[in-house]
């Protein structure tokens, strides 16, 4: 199987399900308790926090756990919620896990500004201008969209906050850039920035915020205080450390120039056919295509039966977040149908690369000349 879905979720590193296994039949020790042995568990978390502040490249702040990006999207936006005449801003190129929250504030009452996208994917930063004031609380835009690729200005909307919003605070979805695109937080004002293990093949169902004050945030989940009081529940030891596992042992340079060179090759194979269409993404890990008179579920189907596995993220239903992205970069909802998203890892190798360009290229021959 070529599996070129990995914006949906990585293959897991052999060595990530070891230490998995590790803390949770040898090391399983609840971190709150007092025993010692409690106690070395919990001294590996804090060594974690610091492992991944570093990994951002950061030097301030810390981490706390959560059970991935949907909770880490909920607790930085509801947790940095005011009461009080406050007003909130987006994008509406934001996945569910932070659109669906900002739904939420608005039936709420509060008071919820949505920034249009430019045709190149990243946010319309004249707009962002527009909608800033002084009672902005919180700003939430996501670094790389994992429909298209494309990567938002982070340096840019800090400036535009900085001179617009000085009372705001920034919330970043970096789950499609962490491990995956090289830069440094520490260049950035961003007060939470999201991440989420299975993106980068570590453990489903776990994940952080980077909080650079927690004095800016509330919980959303009350119990036993653990997380800084900022997230209440027995940590998830095991998938913590496996999640570690993975942040330590990726090199995200060198595969940035692999992952770079699979998409290079890959586009110039799409590219021969004139009815492709590709969506120029800045991030090499995500390619959004279009193929011209062909529904994109309808090939990913047949695209199953020759064991390619393709995103169809945007493409399927009007109800998908997708298509709110694609649409709002200019694409009409007939073009919006004919795509698939082709995702990337650093394991692919350029045979398989391709193999399965030149596969997709004749499954859609195929299919348009059943259909004409
Ligand atoms: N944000 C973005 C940009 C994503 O791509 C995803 C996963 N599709 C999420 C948030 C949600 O991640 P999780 O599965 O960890 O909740």
């Amino acid at each position: 199987m070529i599996y070129l879905d990995n914006a949906a979720t990585t293959k897991m590193f052999d060595g990530c399900v070891k230490v998995y296994g590790y803390y949770a039949c040898e090391e399983y020790f609840n971190p709150s308790s007092m025993n010692r042995y409690s106690l070395k568990v919990a001294k590996d978390l804090e060594e974690v926090r610091k492992r991944i502040v570093s990994k951002l490249g950061h030097t301030k702040g810390t981490i706390i756990f959560t059970s991935g990006a949907t909770e880490s999207n909920n607790l930085a936006i509801m947790g940095s919620k005011r009461n009080g005449k406050w007003e909130y801003v987006f994008s509406v190129g934001e996945h569910p896990s932070v659109y669906n929250v900002a739904k939420e504030l608005e039936m709420q009452g509060n008071i919820i500004h949505f920034v249009g996208l430019q045709p190149n994917g990243q946010i319309d930063y004249q707009e962002l201008r527009e909608v800033l004031n002084e009672k902005t609380r919180l700003i939430s835009i996501m670094h790389v969209s994992n429909e298209t690729g494309a990567i938002n200005d982070l340096k840019l909307i800090c400036d535009i906050k900085k001179q617009f919003a000085p009372n705001s605070l920034l919330h970043v979805d970096g789950v499609q850039a962490f491990c995956k695109i090289p830069f440094e937080l520490k260049n950035y004002d961003v007060d939470f920035y999201t991440i989420s293990a299975h993106k980068f093949h570590g453990p489903k169902g776990v994940g952080g915020l980077y909080v650079k004050n927690i004095n800016s945030l509330k919980s959303i989940v009350y119990g036993g205080g653990q997380e800084l009081n900022l997230r209440s529940g027995t940590e998830n030891v095991p998938g913590i450390m496996a999640m570690d596992y993975a942040i330590q042992h990726i090199d995200i340079n060198k595969n940035f120039e692999k992952v770079n060179e699979l998409k290079e090759k890959f586009s110039s194979i799409l590219k021969s056919d004139a009815n492709v269409n590709i969506f120029e993404s800045a991030s090499p890990y995500i390619l959004t295509i279009g193929f011209n008179g062909v529904n994109g579920e309808t090939l990913m189907r047949a695209l199953q039966d020759k064991d390619i596995v393709v995103g169809t993220g945007s493409a399927c239903s009007t109800k998908k977040a997708g298509n709110r992205v694609l649409e709002n970069i200019g694409m009409n909802k007939e073009e919006i149908k004919t795509h698939i998203r082709i995702s990337f890892n650093a394991d692919l190798t350029l045979q398989e690369i391709e193999k399965a360009g030149k596969i997709i290229l004749q499954v859609y021959n195929d299919i348009r000349e059943k259909i004409n």
